[in-house]
């Protein structure tokens, strides 16, 4: 179970396989990819190991500059390629570590509007929720804020949106998760060694921080989803 997002400059796909594997150590049982290409989301998927998600996109690349990756270790759901990560749903893909315990009362929710499930994961439902408020006319932030705030459990978070190529939305309880600091690039990440080869500029987030990640820089907001500082550092690891 890991996270690695990036808003770069080179391609995304081998950068995020690349930090995933630095999270291989904490054990998974499948793995995945979402980028924005030409402007839209796009993802794959696969069971087991990380060679077998490399070896997939080799048959079937994946373009784009800005990213999102993850490791999972099924908590809700079977380990299958349908479940795995990233979650899709309309304008808004979702990569989580940990458990929505509320996932039951949101899906409740969410039926009455006649949204959905695709699959069996608690995760699923933080993406039907986001793209339901989008669908309300909420701007891509706003909807991440808005689900942010109704989910209860634990989780590290990242959010990818449709038509959004500068845009990775990270919210963190429970489960780690820094911010990365490059020249003109960003990334997130479940720890500094995922992101080892790229930065060593690292922003932790702290218990309910979220952060708002462009390609010019990062903002944060506190559990009350108010602006924070956040300190900026270098961290040492072998790398
Ligand atoms: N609860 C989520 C799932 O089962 C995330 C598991 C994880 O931390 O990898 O899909």
């Amino acid at each position: 179970c890991g996270i690695v997002g990036v808003l770069g400059h080179h391609q995304a796909a081998p950068i995020l396989v690349e930090g995933l594997k630095r999270l291989e150590y904490r054990g998974y049982d499948s793995a995945g990819i979402a980028t924005i290409h030409d402007g839209h989301l796009d993802r794959r998927r696969a069971l087991g190991k990380l060679v077998n998600l490399s070896d997939l996109l080799v048959h079937d690349p994946l373009a784009g500059t800005a990213g999102i990756g993850h490791t999972r270790w099924a908590t809700h759901g079977a380990a299958t390629t349908r479940n795995a990560h990233p979650h899709a749903r309309g304008k808004v893909a979702v990569v989580h570590n940990g458990i929505i315990e509320n996932y039951r009362e949101l899906r409740a929710f969410l039926a009455d509007k006649q949204v959905v499930p695709e699959t069996e994961t608690d995760t699923e439902t933080v993406a039907m929720l986001c793209d339901w408020f989008i669908g309300q006319g909420q701007a891509p932030v706003e909807a991440a804020l808005s689900t942010i705030s109704r989910l209860e459990g634990a989780y590290a978070l990242c959010f990818l949106f449709d038509g959004e190529e500068d845009l990775i939305v990270a919210a963190r309880k429970g489960s780690p998760l820094a911010v990365g600091w490059g020249e003109g690039e960003m990334y997130v990440g479940s720890d500094a060694l995922a992101l080892a080869p790229m930065t060593d500029e690292i922003t932790y987030l702290e218990e309910g921080d979220i952060a708002v990640v462009t390609r010019a820089g990062a903002r944060f907001l506190d559990a009350d989803q108010q602006p924070v500082e956040r300190l900026r550092r270098r961290v040492s690891v072998d790398a």
